[in-house]
């Protein structure tokens, strides 16, 4: 295979990055935005021995699970990789992608996976689980096939400057930095427009620059916003490369015409790096926070503080956190990674005591406050690295009760993408909980740590894949994990 050779192809599989997979004689293509079941044209940019990426020209015969994109960026923007294949493909590839790392990297058989894993859990109505008309309600949508978009309570938008030398927003081209203009992101809620339009505006006419990354230079790096679904609350927080806006008060004016505008921050950023937030903001007007409800607990979210993006899923994958841990009201529970005390929240309602750690000392302050509000007293939360405290407070705990050992009955572990520091899996194996609850974001990690876990005593019980992210190739898991009985300690 040459490049610039144009071939013909049919698509027989999916990539780990949605790009669709087919064979010319042999020679595998991976060829982005096409969908299996496709014959497409498409021409060969880059041409390894074995394989190739070729670029999609024309679709010849689409495939019986291709659908039109909601969104005229779809194909270019990073933010979708899978918007054009029928939302009941997207499920199936996602629990395959969960099934397939548990099996490679965890090194579970194929039995066993087959045996614990339930369905995955999806949104709309071509899902697993159906929604219930309250989310429907919800999400604002008007037919079933709109469930699966504007799903998002948060969206992070960057600035630039278009060749004529006007400011742009919108969200940056795969794999790059390069940002397309728009401000109408399918996965978000309408309102954003109505922000982005307004903050576009007010640059245009004060002059206010938006950042640039080559030089360091300019002033709008990103705007955060975000969106209370249940209580309507709005959040906006400019991300900027300095410590003021010249004519604040009069953007603040021109946001407040937005219905339910609740907090207007800044938060300083004047490195030159990838990180998107600063570490820490200021009010520019309103509140330093927005409330919003999962189930029955209200939560504070700050800008700085991680809240789930989805809250019709979250519902439902903390109802299944809530189901893995069994609890029955005497248990003491650690809860990893608590961001704002959400799922310790959830799980205080059935246990003894819940202990949360959470390296954002501004997360652990809405958690604080949140637990307060919401009237739940038998919380109590740290603020550091889970893999320092934890082992720190194991160690302690030895040192003041000479007798017995920190003890947990259910430990919870969400972690960011790259896992769980080993550090922490070992005290987690020491403390012998009976349970253990493990929600992630990559199921690539998840499959690495539950088999160290595996290793020290553990079995796999239950696991479901929770789709939070329809359109992109993301998907969260949660998986349940139980103490083996030693065979001495059979009945
Ligand atoms: N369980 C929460 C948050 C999950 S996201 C929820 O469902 O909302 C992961 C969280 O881990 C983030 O809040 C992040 O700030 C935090 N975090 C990242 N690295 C950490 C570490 N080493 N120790 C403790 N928390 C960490």
């Amino acid at each position: 295979m040459q490049k610039n050779e144009i071939v013909r192809v049919t698509i027989e599989d999916i990539g780990m990055n949605g790009e669709g997979i087919g064979r010319v004689n042999g020679y595998t293509l991976f060829i982005k935005d096409a969908v299996i079941g496709d014959e497409v044209e498409a021409k060969v940019m880059k041409a390894k021995k074995s394989y190739g990426y070729a670029r999609l020209l024309k679709i010849i015969q689409p495939s019986n699970d291709r659908v039109p994109a909601r969104c005229a960026f779809a194909r270019k923007c990073g933010g979708c990789q899978i918007q054009e294949m029928a939302y009941k493909k997207q499920l199936l590839y996602k629990e395959r992608k969960v099934k397939e790392n548990l099996e490679r990297i965890g090194g579970f058989d194929k039995e066993t996976i087959e045996k614990v894993m339930e369905p995955i859990v999806g949104m709309g109505a071509s899902a697993v689980q159906q929604p219930t008309v309250e989310e429907n309600l919800m999400s604002g949508a008007k037919s079933a096939s709109d469930i699966v978009f504007g799903y998002r309570n948060k969206a992070q938008f960057p600035f630039g400057t278009d060749k004529e030398g006007n400011p742009i927003t919108g969200f940056y081209a795969g794999r790059t930095h390069t940002i397309i203009a728009n401000t109408d992101c399918a996965l978000g809620v309408p309102q954003n427009q109505e922000i982005l339009e307004t903050i576009l505006s007010f640059m245009k006419k004060y002059k206010i620059s938006s950042y640039d990354e080559k030089t360091g230079t300019g002033l709008i790096r990103h705007v955060l916003i975000r969106y209370g679904f249940k209580t309507g609350e709005l959040m906006v927080c400019l991300v900027i490369n300095g410590r003021r806006i010249p004519h604040a008060d009069i953007l603040i004016e021109m946001l407040n015409t937005v219905e339910k505008m609740t907090s207007i921050t800044i938060s300083t950023n004047m490195k030159q790096t990838n990180v998107i937030m600063g570490h820490t903001f200021e009010v520019l007007w309103g509140q330093d926070h927005i409330t919003d409800y999962i189930g029955n607990i209200k939560y504070e979210i700050s800008p700085l503080s991680f809240y789930q993006v989805n809250p019709v899923q979250t519902e439902k994958l903390y109802g299944l956190a809530l189901a893995y841990a069994e609890l029955k009201g005497t248990e003491t529970v650690w809860d990893l990674y608590c961001g704002i005390g959400t799922i310790s929240l959830f799980l205080a309602q059935g246990a003894k005591q819940v202990y949360g750690v959470e390296i954002v000392p501004q997360a652990i302050e809405n958690a604080r406050r949140n637990a307060k509000c919401n009237g739940i007293e038998n919380t109590q939360f740290y603020v550091g690295k889970a893999e320092e405290v934890l082992p720190r407070y194991y160690e302690q705990y030895a040192e003041t009760h000479p007798r017995e050992s920190a003890h947990a009955d259910v430990i919870v572990v969400d972690p960011p993408r790259k896992g769980c520091d080993v550090a922490l899996l070992e005290t987690i194996a020491k403390m012998q909980p009976e349970k253990i609850v493990y929600v992630s974001c990559d199921s690539a990690t998840l499959a690495r740590d539950l088999k160290y876990l595996c290793g020290r005593g553990y079995e796999l019980k239950k696991g479901r894949a929770v789709d939070m992210f329809p359109h992109t190739v993301h998907v969260e898991t949660i998986i349940k994990l139980s103490r083996k009985i030693k065979e001495n300690q059979k009945a």
